[in-house]
């Protein structure tokens, strides 16, 4: 089974509760590539081998395609080469420094919960109208619940009317990290 962890980003279960508790531990927001279908792998190969991007393996031999590999940012990679060992991450190869793999019987932490508020959800708030984002989900929300979800946690981002609507056609606008 697969969970999203970000908008447009998913993987496996166990990683992506890894990821959480990561998230909830510190590692920093921001994910170049998760999980990854057979055809994404596909296209990615073959971008490489016309030498337009970056090297890739070919389909059907990724870990990006089973959800249990992640490319971060700087920031994010730096953070996982103090803590992600022991969440049971390691670098697989050493020329990509972004690229991680999810090794579950090196996770020290895997029997650990994960938060159940979910670290990415936001409210996004324009005016009276709101919406709660998760993941890459958008939905309602009525504007009295707002209270108690600040409450609880959940930041509320104030946005333009343009971004509000960007977020209800199921984008994410650049700049806004859930
Ligand atoms: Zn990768």
């Amino acid at each position: 089974m697969q969970t999203t962890i970000a908008p447009g980003h998913w993987l496996a279960d166990d990683a992506a509760a890894s990821y959480r508790r990561m998230r909830a531990a510190g590692c920093p927001a921001g994910i170049t590539s998760a999980g990854r279908t057979y055809a994404e792998q596909a296209e990615l190969r073959r971008k490489y081998l016309r030498g337009e991007g970056a090297f890739a393996l070919p389909p059907g031999s990724s870990r990006h395609e089973t959800g249990h590999a992640l490319d971060l940012p700087r920031d994010a990679s730096a953070w996982m080469e103090r803590h992600g060992g022991a969440h049971g991450w390691r670098r697989t190869n050493p020329k990509e420094w972004w690229h991680w793999e999810h090794f579950a019987t090196h996770d020290t932490h895997r029997h650990d919960p994960v938060n159940r508020k979910a670290p990415h959800m936001v409210i996004i708030r324009a005016g009276s109208r709101v919406r709660a984002v998760c993941g890459d989900r958008i939905v309602g929300l009525d504007v009295a619940d707002v209270a108690r979800f600040e409450a609880a946690g959940v930041p509320v981002v104030d946005v333009t009317p343009s971004t509000f609507e960007q977020f209800r056609n199921g984008l994410t606008p650049e700049g806004v990290t859930p």
